[in-house]
């Protein structure tokens, strides 16, 4: 069986009913029948107390932050100021002040590509990656290296999907500037050893970036410990609002960094002779964030750690083991990967049909499951795909949905064969 977070200590079963009761959405029917919904580690749906806490914000401490003298700006501010005291708690950073707040994972890794790596570049420079990056922790670092003549590495993986560190170390050269890889792949599940890359990294004195955008929600996550330079997610990922990122950077390298965009709130002092900027993180945080939803972002984390990071990781392990068990079962069914450690995902082909067409007859089920290349493009062109189907588990699946999922796609499969009855 795969193992996700080994390590970690057994933890008493969730109580799913009252999980799932805390998703409204849940109840929701798609396409006349009780939506199962397969597709968090694109986005993961919100439990109540997320969605309260937006709303009580705006009703009740809303104003701008930062900025003013009154009562209610003040409220702001200190929730605001509170938000980031809980992120660091979570991910176990030593200083607050090594949490900026961005939009999503993907900006987090731009203003690292940016402010950190992109005036130390110089032609010849490698940027070491692997072959299971999202575009997200791809494409910054091309635009890049394109502008300073330097080139981007990948790292390759094995057949089982598994990240190959004999050949990641191989690649570690004089001219390596950064290593970024991701915790866990987006569409394998892989759960790499980002201890041993950045045990890697420090010996060759190569900072490293670890992409948790799909780790933070199933995996107790200690960057301090860890040791990495630069962390990156997104909380719609991890239960919280859409359109709040975080990026943790140790503070020595923060503090050396430039600003990346300008404007509002990141500045010391400014006039038309020149700009003073503010001490990190601010000077990384230029106008008006989306205040709400970082305000919010506590009640996600809260709902995580009291269910349990253990608890969600044996209940997605089982759920997945059964996923995986019902799939092989099914002639023409082929699952991408078979790696040691898989987190939450489990991407498909099925023979004979287009994965589209998959997502498509899965969603006249209710079941809703994503289709295409998960903006890992290289990944698939590796695996010799144009795309996949993916489905992907959280908190709040059932034993009883991968069921179904699986009676579903067997009726596909077999459809598509030419042998069986309509869906
Ligand atoms: N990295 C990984 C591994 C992802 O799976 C994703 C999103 O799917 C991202 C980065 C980018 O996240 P966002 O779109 O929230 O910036």
């Amino acid at each position: 069986m795969n193992e996700i977070g080994a390590g970690l200590r057994p933890a008493a079963v969730p109580d799913l009913e009252s999980i799932r009761a805390q998703f409204p959405i849940l109840g929701r029917p798609m396409q006349g029948k009780p939506l199962i919904y397969l597709d968090s580690a694109a986005s993961a749906q919100k439990p109540r107390r997320v969605v309260e806490e937006l709303r009580r914000f705006y009703y009740e401490d809303y104003a701008n932050i930062h900025r003013g003298i009154y009562e209610l700006s003040q409220r702001a501010s200190e929730r605001h100021d509170r938000s980031r005291r809980r992120v660091q708690a979570f991910l176990g950073a030593r200083d607050w002040r090594e949490i900026v707040f961005t939009r999503n994972a993907t900006e987090a890794i731009n203003l690292v590509a940016y402010s950190f790596l992109r005036p130390m570049l110089e032609p010849g420079d490698e940027i070491l990656l692997t072959e299971m990056e999202h575009h997200a922790n791809i494409v910054p670092w091309q635009l890049v290296a394109a502008e300073r003549g330097a080139k981007v590495v990948a790292a390759p993986i094995t057949p089982e999907g598994e990240l190959d560190l004999a050949q990641l170390r191989a690649r570690i050269t004089s001219r390596t500037r950064m290593i970024a890889v991701s915790w866990v792949s987006n569409v394998l599940g892989t759960v790499n050893p980002v201890e041993e890359v950045v045990d890697l990294a420090r010996r060759a004195g190569v900072p490293v970036l670890i992409d948790a955008a799909q780790a933070v929600q199933h995996l107790p996550v200690r960057a301090a410990e860890l040791g990495c330079d630069f962390l990156v997610f997104s909380a719609h990922k991890l239960y919280g609002p859409s359109g709040v990122g975080v990026l943790y950077g140790r503070a020595e390298r923060l503090e050396r960094m430039p600003p990346w965009q300008g404007g509002g709130d990141m500045i010391e002092r400014v006039s038309f002779e020149g700009t003073t900027f503010n001490d990190i993180p601010f000077r990384f945080e230029a106008g008006t964030p989306d205040i709400a939803g970082i305000c919010a972002l506590p009640e996600a984390l809260d709902f995580v750690e009291e269910v349990g990071l253990q608890a969600i990781h044996d209940h997605e392990r089982q759920l997945l083991a059964a996923a995986e068990e019902g799939l092989r079962r099914i002639p023409g069914v082929h699952i991408l990967g078979r790696p040691r450690r898989r987190a939450s995902v489990l991407a498909f082909t099925v023979d004979g049909a287009h994965p589209q067409d998959i997502g498509m007859m899965l969603d006249l089920e209710g079941i809703a499951i994503r289709t295409g290349h998960h903006c890992a493009m290289p990944l698939h062109a590796r695996l010799g795909l144009a795309a996949s189907a993916r489905m992907s588990v959280a908190v709040y699946n059932t034993r009883e949905e991968i069921e179904t999922f699986c009676a579903a796609l067997e009726r596909i499969a077999a459809l598509v064969r030419g042998s069986g009855t309509e869906p």
